[in-house]
């Protein structure tokens, strides 16, 4: 058995009841495969396929908080702390009822090469919890927020380990989790990103993974004698990554005509309507059936199992920003039978992995997530450097930034793919690019 398949083995064996993390170690050490064994003795005897697999520190915790009733409630917080080879871990927290240790090092993991890939100096983590935001009051939401903080302050620092929002954890949470870091620690510092601004954040970084988004694909289609202009674009999602993707590519000239939420979905031909959805999402924090109720020219459909939801709809590019594996192989068929020629993920692994090999084989460009969403952790990183500087940047300073980072991660990705053979393939580019900053960071650091 060669090195890359016993390592895999012996993480199916360790780690059961943990798919998610499986998949996301399988589609890296499959790209890795030609670097690896170019060098698989070496590789081996330094066991760095193990180390790089395993958590450098995994901390699981009790959440316990008080509902509007009196009841007490009980929570499993995570944070998976998972290679510090190039930087102070890095990586956000998710509170939504689906969390486990598993999806949570999953995250943790993918983390580690897309903070790679970003030229930019921190390491990879990732950390959550399975309480839901959904429905709670801002008290309930608040007595949460401190008391998983109340745990986590002691293992992090703007040094060692800087958390940021994800799924279910938005400029509400981060405030009162930074309040209570705050209260607890007497330090002031930039232990969080995603701050708000008037207490540290950076301009910018609520857009960033959305915009990033747009950035890397407008150029991964040019490098492919294509525009982004005019083109139907089909996202999935409701949320801060799928709103600022659908505005940026609005900006950019395209036409995004969907959005989903964890009940429904909008086709919208005339266009989505970002003002109307950010009232519904960000202020209401209401269901999408009420962006259709408002604009007539908008369909609302029911989320159902087994149908296709937005990837039945007819268009040139596809971004599904909601969660993982939102997109299997039979929507995948959907969207190249549809005439979709782009696939570049916001989320987190949304593709299943025989959905990207059916994309890829049918010539569909697809970049994954850890270097198209990798704008939202690159500007976490800028918002660290402001806080360290204790100086605030203008929003075009940032954007700007932020565009150069997207650009260059194309190019990083597609220069290794080229570099190892496997031209155009970006998911190969990807981890490759990512591993070999880390895997060189590692091996100067001696067995740690
Ligand atoms: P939000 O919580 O803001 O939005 C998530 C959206 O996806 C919501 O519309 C939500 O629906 C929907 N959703 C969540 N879970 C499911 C599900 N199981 N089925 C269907 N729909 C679902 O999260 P973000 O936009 O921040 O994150 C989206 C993805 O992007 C995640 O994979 C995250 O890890 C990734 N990401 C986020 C970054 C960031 O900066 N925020 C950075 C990099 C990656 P509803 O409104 O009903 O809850």
């Amino acid at each position: 058995m060669s090195y890359v398949d016993d390592v895999y083995a012996k993480i199916v064996e360790k780690n059961p009841a943990q798919p998610e993390f499986h998949q996301a170690v399988k589609e890296v050490l499959e790209s890795l495969r030609v670097v690896i064994e170019a060098n698989e003795e070496e590789y081996k005897k330094e066991a760095l396929l193990e180390r790089l697999t395993t958590p450098e520190r995994i901390i699981q915790f009790r959440v316990p908080w008080v509902d509007d009733a009196g009841q007490v409630q009980v929570n499993n917080g995570y944070r998976v702390q998972f290679n510090s080879a190039i930087g102070p871990y890095k990586g956000g927290l998710r509170f939504h009822p689906s969390v486990n240790l598993g999806i949570i090092k999953f995250l943790g993991f993918e983390q580690i090469f897309k903070n790679s890939l970003t030229g930019l100096p921190i390491g990879g983590g990732k950390g959550g919890c399975d309480f839901d935001p959904k429905g709670k009051s801002d008290r309930e939401v608040m007595a949460f927020c401190q008391s998983f903080m109340t745990e986590l302050y002691r293992h992090i620092g703007a040094d060692t380990d800087v958390p940021a929002g994800d799924i279910g954890v938005g400029g509400r949470e981060i405030g009162f989790l930074y309040g209570q870091y705050k209260r607890i620690r007497n330090i002031y510092e930039g232990v969080l990103t995603g701050k708000g601004l008037t207490y540290g954040g950076s301009l910018a970084r609520t857009e960033a993974t959305g915009y990033g988004l747009l950035y890397l694909t407008a150029e991964m289609l040019k490098c492919n004698g294509k525009d982004i202009k005019d083109k139907t674009i089909c996202v999935s999602g409701a949320g801060n990554v799928a709103i600022y993707a659908i505005q940026k590519a609005q900006q950019l000239g395209g036409k995004p005509v969907t959005c989903s939420d964890s009940t429904g979905w909008i086709y919208d031909p005339e266009g989505i309507n970002v003002a109307l959805l950010k009232e519904v999402k960000e202020v209401k924090r209401a269901r999408l059936s009420e962006y259709a109720a408002k604009r007539p020219s908008a369909e609302y459909h029911e989320k159902k199992n087994g149908e296709h939801g937005v990837w039945s709809i007819k268009c040139d590019v596809a971004l599904p920003c909601a969660t993982q594996n939102e997109l299997d192989l039979e929507d995948a068929k959907a969207l190249v039978a549809n005439g979709c020629f782009a696939v570049a993920e916001g989320a987190n692994m949304p593709t299943t992995l025989e959905a990207t090999e059916y994309l890829q084989k049918n010539g569909v460009l697809f970049c994954p997530g850890k270097a198209s969403n990798a704008g939202g952790v690159a500007t976490s990183a800028l918002e660290m450097s402001q806080n360290s500087e204790r100086l605030s940047w203008t929003f075009e300073e940032v954007d700007a930034k932020l565009q150069g980072i997207m650009v260059n991660i194309f190019h990083n990705l597609d220069d290794a793919a080229k570099k190892y053979g496997m031209e155009g393939n970006y998911v190969a580019g990807a981890n490759i690019a990512g591993f070999l900053k880390v895997a060189e960071a590692m091996k100067a650091q001696g067995i740690v």
